[in-house]
């Protein structure tokens, strides 16, 4: 697909979506729109991101366009309908900054495991959180990322989680 230029500004989408939208729910708010990802409301460089696609006749103004970061920008849905992409921004919705991507590492744990990181910690009596912690801060370490995509995927975040929980246990 040829990338083309978009001629509207950042400020212009913020502008023009934070005076309508209902900003609840959402991974960002007014105030850090322009510098946070719309999706995983991490501080990033910003990518504008057609609503439409540009290749599917999607217009390039300030109502069809969001802000994501790289990582985000890849997954979004290319679709017709405009409501899809804001059901996807409200249902990855997160209230705390920079928790985002955990909490996919999280989900994706129950995915593999069928328990989720809430019911682990209680089946293996971990209650002392920091130490928890201390031993994810630890293995995320240990962890590396595909050429090109410089963050960590779920799997790996997921597994992470594991190893800690696992190594929790024999301490
Ligand atoms: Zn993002």
């Amino acid at each position: 697909m040829e990338r083309e230029i978009i001629k509207t500004s950042k400020k212009e989408i913020v502008d023009y979506w934070f005076s309508k939208v209902d900003e609840s729910g959402l991974s960002v708010d007014a105030a850090e729109a322009h510098e946070r990802c719309w999706r995983c409301g991490c501080e990033r460089s910003l990518e504008r991101c057609h609503i439409i696609p540009a290749s599917l006749g999607g217009e390039d103004k300030p109502s069809n366009l969001v802000l994501l970061c790289r990582r985000c920008h890849l997954e979004n849905p290319n679709v017709l309908d405009p409501e899809i992409m804001w059901d996807w921004l409200r249902a990855y919705g997160t209230a705390l900054y920079d928790t985002f991507w955990i909490l996919q590492g999280a989900k994706e744990y129950e995915f593999i495991y069928h328990k989720s990181l809430a019911e682990e910690l209680k089946v293996r009596d971990i209650d002392d959180m920091d130490k928890f912690n201390k031993i994810v801060a630890e293995e995320l370490q240990n962890t590396t990322f595909h050429y090109g995509h410089p963050y960590l995927n779920s799997g790996t975040l997921a597994g992470v989680l594991r190893i800690a929980l696992k190594k929790y246990t024999r301490e």
